[in-house]
Order: structure tokens, then sequence, then C-alpha cells
């Protein structure tokens, strides 16, 4: 039998179900997403791209996991898990800003079980050394005083009371998902 070519669309075929092909391009997904409303974000361009495969970049990431493109999809197209597995993929390379900056946020998640803010921001710029980077955290080392003084951040973190509840959440992701979070 002859082997399958593994482009994204057949390895998404492959690892998510074949959901995907049922897609004719209505347009409901991003119709019903909260996040398309305020950004360039739209899993209707993102399935399109998958199936055309094109590359589908940065995307991914303002996806918020709300469920509401494959509530609405007449088809049932799981979006969601479409984006979640592209997001797994892109977890396990390295180097890309939106992964450092998602894994900075998520070890502030796992060590609190919530986020800390100015912990967060300064692992995110010292692990991100591109140019932008650099521009960025001059913006933001200036904008501290404000947001220190409305409040917004803290200098030192505040747990949750049961961290170790978080951390085996944690775990329990990285033996399903193998990915090193
Ligand atoms: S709602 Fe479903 S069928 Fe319509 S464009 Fe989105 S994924 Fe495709
Ligand atoms: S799950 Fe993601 S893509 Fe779907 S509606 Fe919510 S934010 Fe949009």
């Amino acid at each position: 039998m002859k082997k399958r070519k593994m482009t994204l669309k057949n390895k998404i075929i492959e690892e998510t179900g074949g959901g995907i092909l049922k897609c004719f391009n209505c347009g409901i997904c991003a119709g019903s997403c909260p996040t398309a409303r305020v950004s360039n974000h739209n899993p209707r361009k993102i399935i399109r791209k998958i199936l055309l495969n094109r590359e589908v970049n940065d995307d991914v990431w303002l996806c918020a996991n709300c469920f509401m493109c494959s509530a609405r999809c007449p088809n049932g197209v799981d979006i969601p898990k479409i984006i979640d597995y592209l997001k797994v993929k892109a977890m396990q390379k390295r180097g890309n800003h939106n992964v450092i900056f998602n894994k900075s946020f998520l070890r502030s998640v796992e060590m609190f079980g919530r986020l800390y803010e100015a912990g967060f921001l300064a692992e995110f710029k010292m692990r991100d050394v591109s140019i932008r980077a650099v521009k960025g955290a001059i913006n933001d080392i200036s904008l501290v005083p404000h947001f220190l003084l409305k409040g917004k951040i803290g200098f030192f973190p505040h747990k949750v009371k049961n961290p170790d509840e978080i951390k085996k959440i944690f775990k329990k992701v990285r033996e399903v998902e193998k990915i090193k979070l």
C-alpha cells in the first residue's frame, strides 16, 4: 500500500481524527470566536491553512480554549483539539517567542498556583534574547512603577491554598503530552 506523505494536514488527520476534512469553510467558528473579534486570530483561516498545507505560524497562540467554535461548528470539527496539537508541536521546539512566553507563564502558575507577574516577566525577558524582546523589556520596565502604584502587580508572589494540587496537574500533563513545560 502506498505510504501517505506526512504533511501537516496528514499529521493532524492522524493525530486528531479526520474531523478537519468535514470543514466546508462556512466561517461560523470565526464568527463565534471571542478572540477573533479583537485580534487577527481566526479559527476558520487556521483550518483552511492546514487543509491547504500552508504554514500556520503563530496564529494558534491567541486561542483561549473556550470551545465556542467547536460548539457551533455545523460539522462538529474539534477546532480546539487541532489548535492544541499545533501548540504542543510548537512547545516541543525551542526558540519561538510565543513558546518562551507560554513556558514562562506556565512555570509561574506551576510554582505558585497562579501568575506571579513580576517573576514571570523577569523570566520571560531573560529567556527571550531577541532584539524585539530587549526593546520590549525596556518599555515594560518603564511601566513597572505605574503598575505597582495601581496595585496591578506585587513585589512578592501570592500562592493559592493548595499549590501541590496544581503541580500534580502539570506532572500529569507532562506524562500525557511528553512535553517539557
Ligand atoms: S464552523 Fe466548522 S465547518 Fe464552518 S468553517 Fe469553522 S470548522 Fe469549518
Ligand atoms: S476555542 Fe479558540 S478558536 Fe475556538 S472560539 Fe475559543 S478562542 Fe476561538
